[in-house]
């Protein structure tokens, strides 16, 4: 049996969000477009699946908008929203953390003349709003800000960044990628101040291939596919309805016990530091904050050597993000961590269906792995 701890690069689909997907596939299979009875009971399906995310989003269901993931909110989010704030100026504030689905954008922008500022992580990890509220300037449109780094769990206070830029009564459109936020970090969208909020379906016990990104009523961006005029027109597309049905089943089947689950994996998330640091003594804990992204370092010893001796005990982890292999990542470099403390990360994330003896594997292997590769490289 396997020890499945890469959460944050995608999880298990749970038996609601598989079971959703079916009966979207073989029985509610309907165009939710079309004009006949299949049709309006795959509509019906469509708006309960957004009603659901939309609950546990803290928002109205005409602020939800479905997408096919993550990758795809934050290019509509940051591309559309950069283009739909230009009349206040062409400068964007982000930070050098981000996912490359919102750098890669990013990139894009730039090339395309804006300018575009990028914040380090304090030694925590997380962005400083006083960092934020410091770059700001008259012409900043756009502020995209991750709310839990996927590699560090280092959470950016979103709210706190929100009241920065409305301190100084700034124009500026908030973005934040919550991927790895929603669900593991308590958030209302009514409450938190930002204009976009991007999340996805993988990282929450849905199926691959479904994301939604909410929309501040009153924030009109353009459309990033455009086509049949779905989604109010803003996102065209037939629905993915197996998967939108399977995201709204998951984020149900999450919600019930959410508060303790986060609960109870924050705390196996400690304990598991606790022994670590205690069993090895040269350990370094690299951000947290998020319950569920423990990434530790053992320096010296590289990561890909940690993580082999681990799934040769079948203990699936990772080395920083999972989304560039082979390159030292960038989040550990903008922290300014040494090269040796970053070549040596390993992160861990959990669910909320990881098990205290499933940790406490995780760790006698770590302890271990360190005792072995320390007596052959002597
Ligand atoms: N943003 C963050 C913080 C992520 O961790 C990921 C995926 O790892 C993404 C965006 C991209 O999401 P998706 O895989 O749904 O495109």
């Amino acid at each position: 049996m396997s020890i499945y701890l890469d959460n944050a690069a995608t999880t298990c689909v749970c038996p609601e969000a598989a079971e959703a997907a079916v009966n979207a596939m073989r029985t509610v299979y309907g165009n939710p477009s079309s004009g006949h009875a299949a049709g309006r009971e795959a509509k019906h399906l469509l708006d309960a699946s957004r009603e659901t995310v939309t609950a546990a989003l803290g928002c109205t269901a005409r602020e939800v908008y479905f997408t096919s993931c993550g990758t795809e909110s934050d290019n509509w989010a940051l591309v559309r929203g950069a283009e739909k704030a230009s009349h206040v100026g062409r400068h964007i504030i982000s930070s050098a953390a981000e996912h490359e689905a919102v750098l890669k954008p990013l990139e894009y922008l730039a090339a395309h003349g804006f300018e575009v500022t990028l914040l380090k992580p304090r030694a925590d990890g997380a962005i400083a709003p006083e960092d934020v509220a410091a770059a700001l300037r008259a012409d900043t449109c756009l502020v995209s800000l991750m709310m839990v780094n996927n590699e560090t769990g280092a959470v950016t206070d979103i709210a706190a960044v929100a009241a920065a830029l409305k301190a100084v009564g700034s124009k500026a459109l908030l973005h934040t990628d919550a991927v790895q936020g929603f669900l593991h970090v308590p958030f209302a969208a009514a409450k938190l101040g930002a204009d976009l909020i991007s999340v996805s379906g993988h990282k929450i016990h849905a199926p691959k291939g479904v994301g939604a990104l909410y929309i501040r009523q009153g924030v009109r961006l353009n459309p990033y596919l455009m086509g049949g005029g779905q989604e109010s027109g803003l996102r065209s597309g037939t629905e993915a309805m197996p998967q939108i049905a399977a995201f709204a089943a998951a984020v149900k089947a999450a919600q019930g016990s959410a508060e303790a689950d986060r609960g109870r994996v924050a705390r196996l998330r400690q304990a598991a530091a606790e022994r670590l640091c205690a069993e090895n003594p040269d350990i370094v804990i690299i951000g947290g904050g998020a319950p569920h992204i423990l990434c530790f370092s053992l320096p010296g010893y590289r990561s890909e050597v940690i993580m082999n001796v681990l799934e040769s005990k079948g203990i699936f982890v990772s080395k920083g993000s999972a989304c560039k292999k082979g390159r030292r990542s960038h989040v550990l470099e903008a922290m300014g961590l040494p090269a040796r403390v970053i070549d040596g990360a390993v992160r861990v994330s959990l669910s909320r269906f990881t098990t205290e003896s499933e940790m406490d594997a995780l760790c006698s292997a770590v302890s271990e792995a360190r005792r072995t590769v320390r007596a052959a490289l002597r």
